[in-house]
């Protein structure tokens, strides 16, 4: 016994004790952050696919180093799901979205919709709701300029609650997007009880599209997608010939490195000048 628990201390010194270290500084690193306010918004231009015209945007946080490096959400957003801090970082993305689509629209700049991630934790707070009216109420933006993205994982949690959700949500004209569609374990038949608008076909779908295969899933996807009067985003374009596959396709949306990687405020704000002028 003595010697196992040896090997047990060895064993978490070795790997656990590292990762736990790493978790622990980067759970510091982000209360630090939300302290400094070093969580800044990029945003992403959504493109009609028929006429080429923005339509809208993805928020998108980066966390924002003192010396200037920006750091991806991939590396901090599963450590704040886990501690519960993706809460505060959610409000604040929610807040300064809110408040720059409100100084576009403003300026004459933009007139759809800024669409903002929701994490499974955001979407089950019994607050929720009130969240929502406060931030669009303090950035003083009507809220059909507000779009929710939601995970298939998030909504099949507990379809019955979440469906009762997104109709609060629905009442107040905010716009529901499915986001990563097809990545997660989800139903056809609860698909078409959740009142969405949009359902966001996944980039790994898009990559896949020089396959046969990959087209045809895309194809059926999309179909399903209309059939339920949902339009449909693609994410992860970043080929011509994609873009040339997706309009046979039908695809309605699209977002991608193809029009642009997601821009800092100024940098959307430039990109809203030049669509104007063109
Ligand atoms: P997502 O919601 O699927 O967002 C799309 C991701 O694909 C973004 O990564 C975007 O920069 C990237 N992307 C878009 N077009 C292309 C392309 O053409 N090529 C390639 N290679 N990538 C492309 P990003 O910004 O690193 O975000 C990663 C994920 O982090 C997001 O995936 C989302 O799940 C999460 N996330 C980002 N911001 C927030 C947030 O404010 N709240 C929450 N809860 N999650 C967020
Ligand atoms: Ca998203
Ligand atoms: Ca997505
Ligand atoms: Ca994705």
């Amino acid at each position: 016994a003595k010697s196992q628990g040896a090997n047990r201390y060895l064993f978490f010194n070795d790997s656990m004790n590292k990762l736990a270290v790493k978790r622990l500084q980067l759970e510091n690193l982000i209360r630090h952050g939300l302290k400094e306010d070093y969580f800044a918004v990029y945003y992403q231009p959504k493109m009609d696919i028929v006429s080429g015209q923005l339509v809208g945007m993805e928020a998108l946080v980066r966390f924002i180093t003192p010396k200037g490096g920006i750091v991806s959400p991939a590396s901090f957003i599963p450590v704040a799901e886990e501690t519960g801090q993706i809460i505060e970082i959610g409000e604040v993305v929610l807040r300064k979205a809110c408040l720059a689509v409100k100084g576009w629209i403003d300026q004459g700049l933009f007139q759809g919709r800024v669409a903002v991630n929701l994490s499974s934790r955001q979407f089950s707070l019994p607050y929720l709701c009130e969240l929502i009216d406060d931030t669009l109420q303090q950035a003083e933006l009507p809220s059909y300029h507000l779009e929710l993205e939601i995970t298939e994982g998030t909504v099949m949690q507990s379809p019955p609650q979440a469906i009762e959700t997104m109709k609060k949500l629905r009442a107040r004209g905010i716009h529901l997007a499915m986001d990563d569609f097809g990545t997660g374990y989800s139903s056809l038949a609860y698909l078409k009880q959740f009142p969405l608008n949009t359902l966001k076909i996944d980039k790994a779908f898009i990559d896949d599209m020089n396959t046969a295969r990959g087209r045809n899933m895309v194809d059926t996807i999309m179909t399903i997608a209309h059939n339920l009067s949902l339009s449909v985003v693609a994410e992860g374009v970043e080929q011509e010939e994609q873009l040339a596959m997706l309009r046979k396709l039908r695809c309605d949306v699209i977002q991608g490195y193809y029009y642009s990687k997601p821009l800092s405020d100024s940098e959307f704000t430039q990109f809203l000048q030049e669509q104007k002028a063109r």
